[in-house]
């Protein structure tokens, strides 16, 4: 019986493997993968300490330096399902069954995509799934938003700030966000077209244009960058009916400790039901419930 598992290796899984490291509690820690949402960044401009670093190389320092503790690591192996038991937790995996005091889950979320040609090619190239992350690249350009949800519309409200033209994109006939916040975005000037396809994103080397079809008739916006805002999932259907979930299926957390609807199950980073989803908040967020744990177990 190990006193701690943690399930995730990226910004927060590594950050509460570090603490958990140095508190010497016997951790294991199983992860799919070492990069995480992270992977996905071209460049990551807002972690202190590095100016611009692109993401791949941050989450490698991650592991390395999580590497350089006294912790088992499973990697290439996947959750399926936790059990509580009377006073510990099992946790199944695609590999084995492993057993533990505490658990602290950090199995992020996946970003929803569009699903159409092109997106992947043109991912940090123009297109983005993070307006926190890529706002400032496109300054003075001309941008596209897809979604008409209020994380839709928000992004395009910020984006009117630094760049030239703002378009907002949505497949239904009218906007689900909040009107004050699409009354905003008339304001400032952003166009909204509704009831729109998107069929493929076009360019060269870069991001050049997107392709929609409306009325029957395809049409091309000249954009420089695309923003797609239609929702993120979180990673978290093995937790299912064991711990409390929100509406958007992130799991619920007491804000100071990071603990879970169960005692001794604490979770942190994009899983947890904070709005703010960021790397030096995933990182905090691990840190807070390694010492959290470390409390409950002694
Ligand atoms: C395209 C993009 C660009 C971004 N750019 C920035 C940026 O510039 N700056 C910034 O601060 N933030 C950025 N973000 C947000 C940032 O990536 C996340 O906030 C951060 O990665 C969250 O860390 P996390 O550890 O909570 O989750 P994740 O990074 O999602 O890591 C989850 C980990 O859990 C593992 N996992 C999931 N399910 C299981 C399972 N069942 N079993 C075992 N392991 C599992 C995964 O393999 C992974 O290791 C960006 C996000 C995206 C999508």
């Amino acid at each position: 019986m190990r006193d701690l598992i943690i399930i995730g290796g990226g910004p927060a899984g590594c950050s509460a493997g570090i603490y958990s490291a140095r508190k010497k509690l016997d951790t294991l820690l199983i992860a799919k993968d070492f990069t995480g949402q992270i992977g996905h960044s071209a460049w990551v401009e807002n972690y202190p300490g590095f100016e611009r670093v692109k993401g791949l190389d941050l989450a490698k320092g991650f592991k390395s330096h999580l590497e350089s503790f006294d912790i088992e690591i499973n990697e290439f192996e996947e959750v399926v399902e936790v059990v509580k038991k009377k006073d510990f937790f099992s946790v199944i995996t695609d590999e084995g069954e492993y057993e533990a005091r505490a658990l602290i889950i950090c199995s992020g979320a996946k970003t929803k995509k569009l699903g159409v040609p092109n997106e992947e090619k043109f991912l940090g190239k123009g297109i983005s799934y993070c307006i926190t992350c890529d706002e400032s690249s496109f300054e003075g350009k001309n941008v596209a938003v897809v979604g008409g949800g209020n994380a839709g519309v928000e992004a395009a409200v910020e984006l009117t700030r630094f760049a030239k033209r703002v378009y907002l994109l949505e497949c239904e006939e009218s906007l689900s966000a909040d009107e004050v916040l699409v009354e905003r975005l008339q304001k400032e000037g952003g166009k909204i077209i509704t009831a729109c396809e998107i069929t493929e994103f076009k360019g060269g080397e870069e991001l050049e244009g997107v392709v929609y079809m409306k009325d029957g008739k395809e049409e091309t916006l000249e954009v420089d960058g695309c923003f797609i805002e239609i929702g993120s999932k979180p990673n978290t259907d093995f937790v299912k009916g064991v711990v409390d979930l929100n509406d958007k299926g992130e799991i619920v957390v007491d804000p100071k400790t990071f603990e879970t609807s169960v005692k001794g199950i604490f979770a942190a980073g994009d899983v947890v039901d904070f709005k703010d989803k960021q790397i030096v908040i995933a990182t905090g967020q691990g840190a807070i419930a390694a010492l959290c744990a470390y409390r409950h177990l002694s």
